[in-house]
């Protein structure tokens, strides 16, 4: 029992069912209560272990359990718990010429709480640059169906998922969706490899289509993890890259999942080669040891916000963004992922998914699966050819069975809305071999 003596689960359920109201799900009679964790494993009230198969929700890089992160933050915060970046701090100023490391680019960084908020800010940013640089008409932002970035009404706005929209509308406006590059099941109806890449044609005609004097950015991420880890062919971040630039149109990546470290590379978008304008980061800055986003703008954006008069300054301000505890614990979870190399062991932990889990693809059920660093969709359908998606019993079943066997997986991507056909392992980068054969043999 890892509850205290003076504790007893029953006590503890009670107050849940009368007082928490969870995330997502209506209210969950039998919620399972963490307690403690350590490395990619994690331990519930009534001592059962589990490997930690989604790092949390795909954020728990350096895995659970990292006393050094904890003794960093403990020192900081006897040091000077809080300090506003309307003046600066030393951590803030430290992460943020790290950053500049990692993104291999020259970024003004600017912090917030969570990665709703980095995509408010990037909206924000965006619009307000085109109002600065000649062209305030430029305002509407492109994103893609099946894409999430956020629960605020700006990012929700931004996502492209209508069963988490419903009920909410109207949203933050001027956001218009393409299809997603999804081959498994190519909107357009080509096939992957010999296809003529319309799902980034899409983009261009969509900014054609709505005037590109009306279109300020476009919104991506690497490869679509929420919405059910959709891998776009390696051309289309790049034709992305250059439509953006012919019409003048902001690249905002979002790298709140993907980044440090998750796609075998520091940032998703290095592994195509391209350089977005604005970045966005959260979950894995701080591997989630403490609340931290981030929105990274480049150098030649900035320029424009930077006049000495006020009307040129970005006027949002949060008080817990860059805290000074926060950035400390992401200045630490950084140098783990460097001293014990997570990002290339990321890729590695990918490869042996790839390697080890090819029997699966023969299984009636398994219509594809997709990996982008250490980040896995299995795409469950309930006929191959057809490609029906399988029904919600099943893919419970699945998650079910695993976690009787003590692993935990997360199901994403509605592809027909309401229900997610698609299993989702995101692992902490830190697992051993050990770990990723135990996930390895609880999926075979
Ligand atoms: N962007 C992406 C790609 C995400 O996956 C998420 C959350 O899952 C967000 C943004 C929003 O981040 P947060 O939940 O920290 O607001």
């Amino acid at each position: 029992n890892e509850v205290s003596d003076l504790v007893t689960k029953e006590d503890l359920l009670e107050k849940d069912r009368k007082y928490v109201w969870h995330h997502m799900s209506a209210h969950n009679e039998n919620p399972m209560i963490l307690a403690s964790g350590e490395g990619s494993w994690v331990t519930d009230v009534d001592g059962n272990r589990y490997l930690d198969g989604m790092s949390g929700l795909w954020c728990v890089n350096v895995g659970h359990g990292r006393k050094e992160i904890a003794e960093a933050a403990a020192e900081q915060m006897m040091k000077i718990a809080y300090a506003t970046l309307v003046q600066s701090h030393v951590p803030a100023i430290e992460l943020a010429a790290k950053l500049n490391e990692w993104l291999d680019g020259e970024y003004r960084i600017f912090y917030s709480n969570s990665g709703s908020d980095a995509n408010e800010v990037a909206f924000k940013i965006a619009r307000q640059y085109h109002h600065q640089n000649g062209k305030p008409s430029k305002h509407k932002f492109i994103s893609r169906h099946r894409a999430y970035h956020g629960n605020s009404m700006g990012a929700l706005g931004a996502t492209g998922q209508a069963q988490r929209k419903l009920k909410y509308e109207p949203l933050g406006v001027g956001f218009q969706h393409v299809p997603p590059p999804y081959c498994y099941r190519c909107p357009f109806g080509q096939t992957k490899g010999s296809c003529s890449f319309q799902c980034a044609k899409a983009i261009e005609d969509a900014i054609v289509w709505e005037g590109a004097d009306s279109v300020a950015g476009v919104i991506v991420e690497p490869v679509i993890t929420g919405g059910g880890m959709i891998v776009p062919p390696d051309e289309y971040l790049p034709m992305v890259r250059s439509i953006c630039d012919k019409h003048d149109v902001l690249l905002i990546v979002d790298e709140v999942i993907c980044g440090f470290g998750r796609s075998g590379e520091k940032f998703g978008h290095l592994n195509y080669g391209v350089r977005p304008d604005i970045v966005t980061m959260a979950k894995g800055l701080t591997s989630a040891y403490s609340p931290l986003s981030a929105t990274a703008v480049s150098a030649e954006l900035y320029e424009s916000f930077k006049d000495k008069e006020a009307t040129s300054h970005l006027r949002h301000i949060n008080t817990f963004g860059g805290n000074p505890v926060s950035c400390v614990v992401a200045m630490k979870n950084m140098e783990i992922l460097e001293k014990e190399n997570l990002v290339s062991r990321s890729a590695q932990i990918g490869n042996m998914f790839r390697d080890q889990l090819e029997p699966l693809l023969d299984h009636p059920n398994v219509g594809d699966i997709r990996i982008f660093g250490s980040a896995m969709g299995i795409e469950l359908v309930e006929d191959r050819e057809s490609k029906v998606p399988a029904t919600a019993d099943r893919v419970m079943k699945i998650i079910i069975g695993c976690k009787q066997k003590g692993l935990l997986i997360g199901k994403n991507g509605d592809t027909v809305p309401g229900f997610a056909n698609i299993l989702t392992l995101s692992p902490p980068l830190s697992s051993t071999d050990e770990d990723v054969a135990f996930i390895i043999e609880t999926l075979l």
